[in-house]
């Protein structure tokens, strides 16, 4: 058991270990994908950031291109009009200066076939051949970025002048800076915009754009590739796709992210928009607190449903350890927790212990007298002593109903012991406060002790307390009976008896002895009570206090009495055949009749075998019967009335006699135990006990009971019993239980027959 129990112990320690190990795994694997996962996601939330830049600028390129379509085709009109009203020449002056206000433009200029050039101020200058001048002569329009050392950026457009599909000259128009910018429609906080030529150099360029470079120029920007995340990549996606992404260092090390789109149709330009890792990573916060919202979120969920499973869990452990380790009634250890704890106590081997088992004599009886509700506030109290009593490193547990038991340091002597546990029962015996419980009854304890000499099996410890605890119930006088060898040899010689009993039986070794009843006022014998005795070929006559309790515990003792029975039906059968006045001789009845189904037929089988009319038979029940089983003994005892039999309450007064239930009883005969005859001689308490006997015997014929005094050694009792009205006596002072052949010479000389 000792072993199964630390077997179990280890088993669970390395579950837990084994458990904790993989939940650890199992978190630092859910961690380590929390993080890949974290990880990827910012990527994908760059890349998202990264995509719509692209589209943005793509948004900017697409109307940047229609921007200078729209331009191009007013720039149409002016130069139809010129043609046709003052034709390109110094005349256009005015035109030009008029259409320069209405269409918004820096300045407009005229260039005539002879590359002479009139512009909206009226100067002229002759020879203006360019490429970008040549290629409008050749009938294109172009549209370039302006090389004016002044502004530093602008479009500059050379459209065609036609006259009936001719190129008569060409119309020049820088468009004003503002109306540009307005295409670069960019929010300051997301960034700015750009645009720039082929070669990189800017063809327009909002004013707050150094605030993104911080000092650097665009060129230096641009040029400084090396600070680009993959330049490569990016200008090979420009020549595919017309646009890219890419990121890049500043001079003040701040990462800048550029997105650039080609002007559809106008290839030679190129927009690009900056936006600053701030606004990127912004949004990457944004959408990552999100994220770690909706983890914090999802964990403070699952850590919720973990909590509350590991609460249930633990509760539903609690419930369990409760249930199976803790007494209910008490709050002392069970039975099945005791036995774990002291078999670890006692293999550990640190001190010595005694093992103490005890029990409350008759507590069925307090139980029935007083209800069960005061039998567990008796046992509640005893508990609390019990723990109260006992010192760090011993134990104790309720192991059943009335049954505790504890584990105590034996390091003095045995008296040592006993005075500790005499203590023990003195404080639960103590009287209370008026109205605590044990006012009510008082407590007699049986109690076994074994002193562990060696390692043990905790069982087999038990056993021999229980065994000194069984010893304890045959005795009256003691309470506290410590376990010997001497015990276990009686142990050892009662199985032999019992082993011998049946045998004994058949071979007629038990004897019935009587011992007469006398009227207390003819002092006559007008009964006798028939006693049981073994006449043991080896150990000699045994008395009936010594087999009696051992056949009780064993059930034989139900044969025995029948065999008396048999025995006594067989005296009056002889005496009725024989003439002699039969009179009624009592058997005793053990209580343990009372679980035998067809009792009283067995017992009128019997006597009707005999021949002999039930009223000459008396049934004793002990009086410590009556409050084992009241109802049940109810019924049979008026089974047995019914069948016509006498019976007798014997012993009463020996215990917990209850005069109220002696009310219910169908009995005839009150037998009154000889420590009433006792409590008469007890030198102060004599008149008191006087009294309540005279009492119980005037109460006792109210109920139409005759009395018999058990025990009656003295003249003085004799004669104080005949004042008190006693019916019969019963005692040594007349005879003591004798042989049957004894007795029958005994009576017939008594009868003067
Ligand atoms: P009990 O039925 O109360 O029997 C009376 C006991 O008191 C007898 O003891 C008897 O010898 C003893 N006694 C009688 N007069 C005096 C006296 O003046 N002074 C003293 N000190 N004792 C006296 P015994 O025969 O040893 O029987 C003891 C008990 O064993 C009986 O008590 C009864 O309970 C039980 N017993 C005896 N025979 C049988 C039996 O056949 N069947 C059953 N079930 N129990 C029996
Ligand atoms: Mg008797
Ligand atoms: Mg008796």
């Amino acid at each position: 058991m000792s072993r199964d129990y630390k077997t179990d112990k280890k088993a669970n320690r390395k579950r837990h270990t084994t458990g904790l190990l993989l939940l650890s795994l199992f978190l630092i694997v859910i961690g380590f994908g929390i993080l890949v996962g974290l990880n990827k996601t910012r990527k994908s939330l760059v890349e998202e950031c990264e995509n719509s830049l692209l589209w943005e600028v793509q948004l900017t390129a697409h109307e940047v291109s229609n921007d200078i379509e729209n331009k191009l085709a007013v720039l149409d009109t002016i130069q139809e009009m010129i043609v046709q009203t003052s034709g390109i020449g110094p005349d256009a002056v005015k035109t030009l200066a008029a259409s320069k206000i209405r269409y918004g433009m820096d300045y407009l200029a005229v260039i005539d076939t002879n590359y002479t050039y009139y512009d909206n101020e009226g100067d002229v200058i002759p020879d203006t051949r360019t490429k970008h001048v040549e290629e409008a002569m050749a009938g294109k329009k172009v549209v370039a970025r302006s090389v004016d050392d002044v502004s530093g950026d602008g479009v500059v457009f050379f459209v065609p002048c036609t006259d009936e599909d001719e190129v008569v000259g060409v119309l020049i128009a820088k468009a004003s800076r503002e109306e540009l910018l307005e295409m670069l429609s960019v929010k300051p906080q997301e960034g700015t915009e750009l645009v720039v030529d082929a070669s990189g150099k800017v063809v327009l360029m909002a004013d707050d754009f150094g605030n993104y470079l911080d000092g650097m120029s665009w060129d230096e920007f641009f040029q400084n590739g090396e600070s680009w995340k993959s330049k490569k990549q990016f200008d090979d996606e420009i020549q595919l796709m017309g646009c890219a992404v890419a990121s890049a260092v500043n001079k003040a090390g701040k990462e800048i992210y550029f997105a650039v789109a080609k002007v559809k149709d106008y290839e030679e330009f190129f927009v690009v928009r900056l936006t600053s890792s701030k606004v990127v990573e912004k949004e990457i916060r944004q959408s990552m607190d999100r994220i770690y919202f909706l983890m914090v979120t999802m964990a403070v969920l699952i850590v919720g449903v973990v909590v509350s499973a590991l609460v249930m869990y633990i509760r539903n452990r609690i419930e369990i350890y409760n249930t199976a380790y803790v007494d209910q009634l008490t709050g002392l250890p069970s039975k099945a927790k005791h036995k774990m704890d002291a078999q670890e106590l006692i293999d550990k081997g640190e001190k010595r212990y005694a093992y103490v088992t005890f029990d409350v004599d008759n507590f069925k009886f307090i139980n029935e007298m007083f209800g069960y509700e005061y039998g567990n506030k008796v046992l509640n109290h005893i508990a609390k002593n019990v723990k109260d009593s006992i010192q760090p490193g011993e134990l104790c547990a309720r192991i059943s109903s009335d049954n505790f038991a504890l584990v105590l340091i034996d390091g003095g002597t045995q008296k040592d012991l006993e005075t500790r546990i005499y203590d023990l029962f003195k404080k639960i015996t103590e009287p209370g406060k008026p109205g605590e419980v044990l006012n009510i009854c008082s407590l007699r304890f049986s109690c076994g002790v074994y002193r562990i000499d060696k390692k043990q099996d905790i069982n087999a410890i038990r056993a021999n307390a229980n065994l000194a605890r069984a010893e304890n119930k045959k005795s009256v006088l003691d309470e506290i009976i410590f376990y010997d060898e001497k015990l276990k040899a009686r142990r050892v010689e009662e199985k032999e008896l019992e082993y011998e009993a049946e045998e004994a039986l058949v071979n007629g070794d038990f004897l019935v002895y009587f011992q007469p009843k006398y009227d207390v006022e003819t002092e006559k014998i007008i009964g006798a009570e028939a006693l049981v005795r073994w006449l043991h070929p080896v150990k000699g006559m045994l008395s009936p206090a010594l087999f009696v309790p051992l056949f009780e515990s064993n059930g034989f003792i139900t044969e025995v009495d029948l065999y008396v029975l048999n025995r006594v039906c067989e005296l009056i059968e002889s005496w009725i055949k024989n003439g002699v006045p039969p009179i009624c001789i009592s058997v005793n009845l053990s209580r343990i009749h009372l679980y035998e189904r067809d009792l009283v037929k067995r017992l009128s089988e019997v006597v009707s075998m005999h021949n002999v009319p039930p009223e000459y038979i008396e049934f004793e029940l002990t009086e410590s019967a009556f409050y084992e089983e009241t109802e049940n003994l109810l019924r049979i005892m008026a089974e047995i009335k019914a069948a016509g039999f006498r019976l007798s309450m014997d012993d009463f007064g020996s215990g917990y006699s209850s005069l109220n239930l002696l009310r219910r009883l169908p009995v005839d005969v009150l037998k009154l135990d000889k420590v009433f005859l006792e409590e008469c001689e007890d030198g102060e308490d004599e008149t008191r006990g006087k009294r309540i006997v005279t009492h119980v015997i005037s109460m006792a014929k109210d109920l139409k009971m005759e009395v018999l005094a058990e025990g009656v050694e003295t003249s003085d009792q004799k004669m104080f019993l005949q004042n008190a009205k006693c019916d019969m006596i019963q005692g040594y002072y007349y005879a003591r239980p004798m042989p049957m052949k004894e007795f029958e010479l005994l009576y017939k000389s008594d009868k003067s027959l």
